[in-house]
């Protein structure tokens, strides 16, 4: 871990102790209020607090959104106050035993990670940072599509919390009202049948006006389309709707889950750009492969398949 995510996770920790006894943490040193205002604490003069309406997370408050059919098939919800990254730590948990049906989250990473070794921000206490282990029973080749299903179960969770206009951004992006509100990093850790596969999921509540300091794309919020306190509430509704969705996967295959992505894809007839290291394609997005490539028309009339791995896909502008 790199010696700067040791001293934030330090502070943090510190202030972690504090704040669940008194609300707020005083604190004389900058270097340290510089480091929690990073991570997305209110500073005001020598206090650092998580802000009005922050809910950190509790096993008690998740367990009463649990769906009762995950009985059986949950093992171990744990919640970690600070670490670097809830996937890189499940990771490491499956070199010792079956990750099946474990959860690990963190109230803040100091290493989140999206696709590419690109950042993912998590300031403390205002986001979901959820990694779940799955195993499915099918081989690697027919969990390509792992995301994109992730993504409907991502999008089916927000919408029962009372998002409206949840889209999906291909291959693994969560967008509400155009803004980037969340992101899904699928890791294979056994690649023989049975799969096992770290399912790690970002989403923001309440930690918006934090991460737009420092990201270039439009990001948008769950706290700004639902009222009181939701945290916890769709930790469990995640958790319920990423279980049923991969052994949804598991029992029929991908088609009707294509059929439901498809519905919620956010540039389904838009004309878009795919930036790969080789190549830029133009071209309208016209849907899903039978795998979860994008389909992609291009001026020539050509139907191009874009696969997963390094691209990028935006809007023409
Ligand atoms: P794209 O496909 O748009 O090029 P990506 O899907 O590869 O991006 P990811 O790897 O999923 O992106 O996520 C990392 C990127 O997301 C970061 O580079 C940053 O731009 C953005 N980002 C990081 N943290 C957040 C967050 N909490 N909310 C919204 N966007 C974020």
């Amino acid at each position: 871990m790199a010696h700067s995510d040791v001293i934030a996770q330090e502070v943090l920790m510190k202030a972690y102790t504090k704040i669940s006894s008194s609300k707020s943490y005083v604190c004389q040193d900058e270097r340290e209020l510089n480091i929690l205002k990073r991570f997305g604490f209110e500073i005001i003069g020598d206090r650092a607090n998580l802000g009005e309406g922050a809910e950190l997370l509790d096993a008690d408050q998740i367990s009463i959104h649990l769906s009762d059919d995950l009985e059986g098939t949950l093992r171990n919800i744990e919640i970690l106050t600070c670490t670097d990254s809830t996937n890189d730590r499940l990771q490491e948990r499956s070199k010792e035993m079956s990750i099946d049906g474990h959860i690990m989250m963190a109230e803040v990473q100091t290493a989140g990670r999206g696709r590419r070794g690109r950042k993912w921000e998590t300031p403390f206490g205002k986001t979901v940072a959820l990694s779940l282990g799955v195993s499915i029973d099918m081989p690697a080749s027919a969990v390509s599509c792992l995301s994109l299903v992730v993504g409907v179960a991502v999008a089916e969770a927000l919408l029962s919390v009372g998002v409206a206009d949840v889209r999906l951004k291909w291959p693994n992006d969560v967008l509400i009202e155009g803004g980037k509100v969340g992101g899904i990093l699928t890791e294979l850790v056994v690649a023989t049948k049975p799969v096992e596969v770290v399912v790690g999921i970002g989403i923001n509540v309440g930690s918006a006006s934090t991460i737009r300091q420092v990201v270039d794309y439009p990001v948008a919020d769950v706290c700004d389309y639902v009222e009181g306190p939701v945290r916890n509430r769709l930790v469990a509704e995640l958790i319920n709707h990423v279980v049923r969705q991969c052994r949804y996967l598991e029992a029929n295959g991908f088609a009707s889950l294509r059929e439901r992505w498809m519905q919620l894809d956010a540039f389904r007839s838009r004309e878009v750009v795919i930036t790969s290291p080789n190549e830029r394609v133009h071209g309208k997005a016209v849907g899903l492969g039978s795998n979860g490539e994008l389909l992609i028309q291009t001026e020539d009339g050509k139907r191009r398949k874009i696969l997963g791995g390094d691209v990028s896909l935006r809007e023409l502008a």
